[in-house]
């Protein structure tokens, strides 16, 4: 519960008993200290709020679940990941919203930020690898790694259903739900002679 005191303790000056209580700013943050021979596993399970993904065209309406294995070599980490949850599409074909299970697991490298020591060429080699983030401090933040992951697993001609017949492009008639009368009346060229011939026929 968050209460009014705990605000009010943040506003007055309060010296850090220990480097947990420091406020690190909104994240998914890990204490390298924590991270021991073994490795460390941590979950964590986040409001879909918790992601600002305000502007795209999904929407997260379950809340995300995320397991992570950290394993370090001196102040190198290395994460593997998993998310999952619901998001909200809206249907490239027939326009209508559904929900779908989105998952993927991942990867990735979080070495100590380098000083002004490095090289331009060195620079440019660590960007040029997206699996590669640098810290600085005590703790990473793996929100970023985790937001990512979630853009990627998000289609970008997102169907509700292989087979969506989507839209009637006459009458706008979504054609999942009903036919729609277009057919008769746009009727092609090469279909009217045979209708022609019927009616001669008869
Ligand atoms: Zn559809
Ligand atoms: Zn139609």
């Amino acid at each position: 519960m968050v209460s009014k005191s705990h605000k009010k303790g943040f506003d007055n000056k309060v010296t850090p008993v220990d480097k947990k209580s420091v406020h690190l700013p909104a994240g998914l943050w890990i204490d390298i200290e924590d991270i021991g021979d073994e490795g460390l596993n941590v979950d964590f399970i986040k409001n879909p709020s918790y992601f600002d993904f305000r502007d795209r065209n999904f929407k997260i309406v379950k809340d995300v679940t995320i397991n992570c294995t950290l394993a370090r070599c001196d102040g190198d980490i290395y994460l593997n990941g998993k998310f999952s949850t619901v998001v909200e599409l809206a249907c490239s074909r027939c326009l209508d919203n559904f929900t779908d299970e989105i998952s993927a697991e991942f990867s990735g490298e979080y070495l100590p930020e380098k000083g002004e020591s490095s090289s331009k060429e060195e620079l440019e080699l660590m960007e040029s690898d997206l699996n590669v983030s640098y810290y600085t401090g005590d703790n990473i933040d793996i929100l970023p790694t985790v937001r990512d992951q979630i853009l990627l697993s998000i289609s970008i001609k997102p169907l509700c259903k292989e087979n969506c017949l989507g839209l009637c492009p006459h009458c706008g008639q979504n054609l999942n739900i009903s036919k729609c009368n277009c057919k008769e009346d746009d009727i092609d060229e090469r279909l009217a002679v045979l209708k022609k011939l019927k009616i001669v026929q008869v």
